[in-house]
């Protein structure tokens, strides 16, 4: 019976055994395997593969060439040349739909002549069905040789179908085509407005040009956008977006509608992104989300509907304005505005409520906050809310998290807030920052390394459209906080660009090579910034953000190794290829 008992382990043993070398010596089957490869893996140990193999969208193997050539069976090669290899970029904070806006508007900002804003229209008249409305904003008559208001028969060469709107660089005089005037039904008989002027000709006809509040008898003819319209701008968002290397934007309040066109693409195959959407604050849609119908129970959050495309599980909210208009809530005065402490945009009891419907929901809280009484006031809605809701993983994040009292800063980490800050805002801002803040509280602005030395990670982003969108600008801008012609250099260049407060107190080296230098990021926090800590920001670590075995294959091919080269030459490294479910989205070279 023993005897038995111990033929019957070793059969077990051996078994076990020969499955084991089975499985070990046949390879695994890939539908590519990349070779040669400088692969930035930004897992825990900041690995480099030169090889990785992907199988139906997702990572099976990273490592080295010679050990992956054994272990998988690829249908097909791709030598990455020795390129550098990143995880897809994350855009932690950026708004699609207005970046698409943006694009179907044309821009004409700078142009030099009637021809050329013929020329610019023309492209986008192509790319528009017959009938629609076309767009355009920026021209300027003072930059033309004339200098003279345009005509409608410059527009009418070049767009018979398609009614053209086209608004004045300073929003005062719109510029229209025949086909326009037509809708608008203007005609030598329609009288002024008043405080407006339709321009017209010797003999009295309209010429095209609406001035002030003439411009009225056009606009209110021109339709909120079509569904077709609004899947157009997504699509021209979404290819910028993946020109730059994004594959994923956490989207800062959307609506429904938006939602919708999203769900729309996917369901037709048409999306090859990623989108975490934010609710843009309390309203219909969140009571779409989060409230009981009469159908059912409320329906909570979408979870990466369409093969991993949609999320809708975060709310976006307001706490205050902006510090260049110096709408942001500060604690004490503007030091250039005395008297002005900013503005709140929504009271805290507000706050704590949607906070508290969100926790109860299953939705994160994304919640734009400035200045330093803006931080304060959320920290605080915050932490009685995690008080009421505890033991749970909510990631509850501060957007911007732009200037922060220097007490306020660990308490994001004690908490477990996360700052999704932006550092182009950073270098876009720091020339007048300071006459805004003064020289004591500008210390705790844009201060990344004050916030890491916390222990937190910094999900990064860019705020597109308001800053470009290309998240190598971005990590240029942590690790250097220089502009692209690198200033700050010194204290001579800070005397000589950048707007200061009246009071002294600046320490000289505080601006050796960048603005407030010693809050820059390292390269490999800049990345991070951009992958792994803005995918564990969305709740997508475990699928986005590095490339792992298991994760989706979301990654980019670059020009040139940013780990590598000067900081100078960073801002003009190219994305060669962008990769998104192991599906090739923008190659460069079939640009
Ligand atoms: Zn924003």
């Amino acid at each position: 019976m023993n005897n038995q008992i111990a033929w019957f382990v070793l059969f077990v043993i051996c078994a076990a055994v020969c499955t084991y070398i089975f499985f070990r010596t046949v390879p695994e089957p890939a539908d590519v395997l990349y070779v040669n490869g400088r692969i930035y893996t930004m897992d825990a140990n900041m690995s480099v593969a030169d090889a990785m193999a992907t199988r139906g969208g997702r990572i099976v193997a990273v490592g080295s060439k010679d050990d992956l050539q054994k272990k998988v069976r690829a249908k097909q090669i791709v030598d990455l040349g020795s390129k550098a290899v990143f995880p897809g970029f994350i855009d932690a904070h950026g708004h699609l739909m207005s970046l698409g806006v943006s694009k179907i508007t044309v821009d004409l900002v700078g142009a030099p002549s009637e021809a050329a804003i013929a020329v610019l229209v023309e492209q986008r008249v192509k790319k528009t069905e017959a009938g629609l409305w076309v767009r355009g904003r920026g021209w300027d008559q003072n930059l033309w040789q004339s200098k003279r208001f345009p005509s409608h028969e410059v527009l009418d060469r070049i767009s018979p179908n398609n009614p053209v709107y086209l608004v004045r660089i300073d929003g005062h005089a719109a510029w229209v085509n025949k086909k326009a005037l037509e809708i608008a039904g203007i005609t030598r008989e329609t009288a002024d407005t008043s405080g407006g002027k339709i321009v017209r000709d010797a003999a009295g006809n309209p010429t095209g040009v609406f001035v002030d509040n003439a411009m009225d008898l056009v606009s209110r003819f021109l339709p909120p956008p079509t569904v077709k319209e609004s899947e157009e701008a997504i699509t021209l968002a979404v290819e910028e977006c993946l020109q730059f290397g994004i594959v994923c934007v956490d989207d800062m309040g959307v609506d429904s509608k938006e939602i919708e066109v999203y769900k729309g693409l996917i369901d037709k195959n048409e999306f090859p992104f990623r989108v975490y959407a934010a609710i843009g604050g309390l309203g219909e849609t969140w009571d779409h989300y989060t409230k009981k119908s009469p159908e059912g129970p409320a329906k909570g959050p979408l979870m990466g509907y369409g093969d991993n495309r949609l999320w809708v599980r975060a709310i976006k909210l307001y706490v205050d304005g902006a510090l260049g208009s110096r709408g942001a809530a500060l604690l004490e005065p503007y030091s250039d505005d005395p008297g002005n402490r900013g503005l709140t945009v929504t009271d805290e009891r507000s706050l704590k409520q949607a906070v508290d419907e969100a926790l109860n929901s299953g939705f994160q809280v994304c919640t734009h906050a400035i200045g330093d009484r803006g931080n304060n006031i959320i920290l605080n809605v915050y932490e009685s809310a995690l008080k009421q809701h505890p033991a749970g993983d909510y990631r509850l994040r501060v957007e911007h998290a732009q200037v922060v009292a220097l007490n306020d800063i660990p308490r994001f980490k004690q908490l477990g807030v996360i700052p999704s800050m932006q550092p182009t805002h950073c270098t876009s801002d720091m020339y007048w920052a300071e006459a805004r803040l003064g020289p004591s509280r500008v210390l705790g602005a844009y201060a990344w390394r004050s916030f890491l030395n916390t222990g937190v990670i910094i999900p990064g982003g860019s705020d597109f459209p308001i800053e470009n969108p290309n998240p190598i600008l971005g990590i240029y801008a942590a690790i250097t906080r220089q502009d692209i012609h690198g200033r700050p250099r010194n204290a001579e260049d800070i005397k000589a660009y950048f707007q200061l407060s009246q009071s002294g107190l600046r320490d000289s080296a505080a601006f050796e090579n960048g603005w407030y230098a010693s809050q820059k990021m390292t390269r490999e926090e800049a990345l991070r910034a951009y992958t792994n800590w803005a995918a564990f920001a969305a709740f997508q670590e475990t699928m986005l953000g590095s490339l792992e075995k298991g994760k989706l294959a979301d990654f980019v091919v670059l020009s040139k190794d940013i780990m590598k080269i000067e900081a100078s030459e960073i801002p003009g490294t190219n994305v060669e290829r962008t990769y998104l479910g192991g599906k090739m989205v923008y190659s460069r070279s079939q640009e």
